[in-house]
């Protein structure tokens, strides 16, 4: 189904439940505004066909349609026409006439804005201009109570009805957008924050800490040989792995850490409120957790992570320089051998006295 044809099906679902109350409450305010007129039958059953049967026509008219959305428009044009056409018919009777035209330029600006009010409204002029030539009306300056009350049920519950499906719209758009932004910031593979959020989070915990003079380590953790492991084992293998690492990061990490995936096979953390010597610690004993795992589809395949660790310290004028210190050290683990963790404090990586291969 087109983009086109999903919007103008739900749009004409919407639009089915108001038109049918709308109409068939109109029907009644109409009803008694015509009863004193007394109108010819073919106006009788024009009446009882829009509005009895026209909101069931005029749905599956839109269902059937190849582009449901065009004809959902084309609908509502021909409410307004009508409308227009029965304030004529009423010969102007203040209240219905009054109520049958607010009550669909209320529609139609809920529906399609200025834009859609200003069509709708040319199309009631012209159902008046219809109207006035079929009926030639004299105006009926008064409206009686009978037909005031055959109104309320419109007034009352039409913008009720309507007000709850703007609401229904507004709050299903509202989810929609917060899984939409859940999304985008999210890495499809992993689950783990992608690229871009957690940059940002890097941001947000670079000027918390510099503002309450907190102090924090990031890790870029980097699979060691990982193209290998793709040549070698396939694509899949290479997923699973990068999985591997993401659920080990989750399960190990505490409720603050914030990890992402940096890109490719390389992972990044953000460890609040953590000495250097206790970061150091848990990175290590994450790289010896993972290279002690073992793959029940290939049992040969052994992967071990380099890992270097920055400390935020006065250097750092911005989060950007932070993490330079993080690819620092992640360059001297890779470069000495890999499979370790390097530490940068002070601008200069170091080996941890933890230990590693
Ligand atoms: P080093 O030890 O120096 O880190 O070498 P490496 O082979 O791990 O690093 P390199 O940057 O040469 O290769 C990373 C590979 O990761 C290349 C790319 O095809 C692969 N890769 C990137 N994203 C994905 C992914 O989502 N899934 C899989 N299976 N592979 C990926
Ligand atoms: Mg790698």
């Amino acid at each position: 189904m087109g983009k086109t044809g999903g919007k103008g099906l739900s749009l004409a679902r919407r639009l089915y439940t108001s038109r049918t109350l709308g109409l068939v409450l109109g029907l009644l305010c109409v009803g008694a505004a015509m009863y004193p007129l007394d109108p010819p039958v073919w106006v009788w059953v024009l009446m009882l066909f829009n509005g009895l049967l026209w909101p069931h026509l005029a749905f599956q008219w839109a269902r059937r349609a190849r582009v449901p959305y065009h004809a959902e428009h084309r609908n509502l044009l021909i409410d307004a026409f009508l409308g227009g056409f029965w304030v004529a018919a009423m010969h102007f009777n203040p209240l219905p006439s009054a109520t049958t035209v607010s009550m669909m330029a209320m529609n139609n600006v809920a529906i399609g804005g200025l834009r859609f009010l200003l069509v709708g409204a040319a199309a009631q002029l012209l159902g008046v201009g219809v109207g006035l030539v079929v009926f030639a009306p004299a105006f009926v300056p008064a409206t009686t109570p009978s037909q005031l009350y055959a109104c309320l049920p419109l007034l009352m519950l039409y913008p009720l009805a309507l007000g709850w499906i703007c609401f229904r719209q507004a709050y299903t758009l509202g989810r929609h957008k917060r899984e939409l932004l859940a999304l985008s910031r999210t890495d499809s593979l992993t689950g783990l924050l992608n690229h871009g959020a957690w940059k940002d989070q890097l941001e947000i915990q670079f000027q918390r800490c510099k503002r309450e003079q907190k102090g924090a380590a990031i890790a870029l953790i980097d699979i060691d040989h990982f193209k290998a492991i793709n040549d070698t084992y396939g694509h899949v293998a290479g997923d699973i792995v990068l999985r591997q690492l993401s659920k080990m990061l989750k399960q190990n990490l505490r409720a603050g850490d914030v990890a992402g995936r940096y890109g490719g096979d390389e992972f990044c953390v953000i460890l609040p409120e953590l000495p250097l010597f206790n970061a150091a610690q848990s990175m290590e004993a994450l790289r010896e957790r993972f290279s002690a795992l073992g793959y029940e589809q290939s049992p040969a395949l052994k992967v071990s992570l380099s890992i270097g660790l920055a400390v935020l310290d006065a250097s750092h004028g911005d989060a950007t320089l932070w993490l330079n210190d993080a690819d620092l050290a992640l360059y001297e683990a890779k470069s000495t051998g890999r499979n370790r963790v390097i530490c940068c404090s002070a601008g200069k990586p170091r080996r941890e006295v933890l230990g590693s291969v």
